[in-house]
């Protein structure tokens, strides 16, 4: 008798995620999307950093979910066809002298330095980047996140697989073991519900915060090299197939409230940008987004069954969904098909309550 589908809510970054790599594994799936238009998936400019931060880490979930997402975006390209995946160097700007001796640390651990280019001094690439202390380069990327979603809905729809709708959690039974919605039976469901989850009755034992973000679509008067200049000032990175556009972001704002385009989150980035640009050109804004970041207060994804429950989670990848949601997808399949082990630098999620 053919296998019930997985019934996956959500399909943003990790639903897509999650749904080809059950069926790379010959599970049924059906993905269910509402289709906000403020999901982050929707608004994210992709940047793959795969490691950041003043103490220059790598994402929660280590050097293994950098690795293999970057692997496994390989994969997909090569299965899918399509370009995902641009590598970028990341012109990083420091912000202390502190941070250069962590870079020097950082260069001698080889599981950090093989995403680590050069050191550059004050002024180095034509002066643009605004780096009083000299900077150094990362080894980073920029995922085409809208091609990555467009192409996995296709291949959804081409099976049949993917609806368009709402999912309300409190819809979902469970009978003998397994998750009826609708009338029709699924083998579990599995929430990639991304922001929306915080109201998951499902998923109160996960602690879901929401992290407001704007960010902007601009395009310079002058050309500028397609790097991705970063530094505590923010960012600069080339829109992915979009010549001449770059995106400039992100804010950070008040955890736990509404997501929206405001004057003062535009006035706020363009005021940033002779921090980040030494001589920056006159940018016109051509779009300008709002989003929300799924986190939780310890900082790392939620990945794994719920207890009790035929139902699974992979959610609250922050700001650095890049480079783990991939590898998490492919460990989450791996565990609700073959019961493989869950990797560490996740959290499991706890019995709603
Ligand atoms: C401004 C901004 C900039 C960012 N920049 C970066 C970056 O540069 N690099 C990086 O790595 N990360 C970045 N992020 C974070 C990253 O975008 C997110 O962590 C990631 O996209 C989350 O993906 P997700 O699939 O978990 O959630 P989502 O993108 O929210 O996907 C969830 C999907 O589920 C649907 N849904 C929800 N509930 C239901 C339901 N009940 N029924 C049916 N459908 C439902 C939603 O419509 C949505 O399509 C940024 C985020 C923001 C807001």
């Amino acid at each position: 008798m053919p296998q019930l589908p997985f019934l996956i809510v959500g399909q943003g970054l990790a639903g897509s995620l999650v749904a080809l790599s059950l069926l790379q594994r010959g599970a049924a799936v059906t993905v269910v999307d509402d289709g906000a238009a403020d999901a982050p998936s929707r608004v994210t400019p992709g940047l793959a950093t795969p490691i950041a931060g003043p103490r220059l880490t790598f994402p929660p979930s280590g050097a293994d979910s950098t690795n293999g997402s970057w692997r496994r975006y390989r994969e997909l390209e090569h299965q899918l066809g399509r370009p995902l995946l641009t590598a970028h160097q990341i012109l990083h700007a420091a912000g202390s002298r502190e941070e250069l001796a962590q870079f020097q640390k950082r260069k001698r651990d080889p599981i950090f330095a093989r995403w680590l280019g050069d050191q550059f001094s004050a002024g180095a690439h034509d002066g643009l980047l605004a780096d009083p202390w000299g900077g150094f380069e990362i080894q980073g990327g920029q995922v085409n996140v809208p091609a990555l979603l467009e192409t996995a809905a296709d291949m959804l729809r081409e099976r049949g697989a993917l609806r368009q709708g709402r999912v309300e959690p409190t819809g979902l039974a469970i009978e003998d073991g397994r998750v009826t919605w609708q009338g029709e039976r699924y083998r579990e469901v599995v929430f990639c519900d991304g922001p929306a989850g915080a109201a998951n009755p499902w998923l109160t034992g996960v602690g879901l915060q929401c992290v407001p973000g704007e960010v902007l679509t601009v395009r310079p008067a002058v050309p500028v090299p397609r790097h991705i200049y970063h530094g505590r000032a923010g960012y600069l990175a080339p829109q992915p197939g979009q010549h001449g556009l770059f995106r400039l972001g992100a804010t950070y704002g008040t955890p736990n409230t509404a997501a929206q385009a405001t004057e003062a989150g535009r006035e706020g980035l363009l005021s940033q940008l002779p921090r980040l640009l030494s001589r920056p050109p006159r940018m016109a804004v051509v779009d300008h987004l709002a989003g929300t970041r799924p986190a939780t207060p310890q900082r790392c994804p939620v990945l794994g069954r719920i207890p009790g429950r035929p139902a699974a989670v992979l959610n609250g990848m922050g700001a650095r969904a890049m480079l783990q949601a991939p590898y998490l997808a492919e460990c989450l399949a791996a565990h609700l098909v073959e019961d493989a082990p869950l990797p560490d630098g996740v959290l499991a999620p706890a019995e709603p309550a």
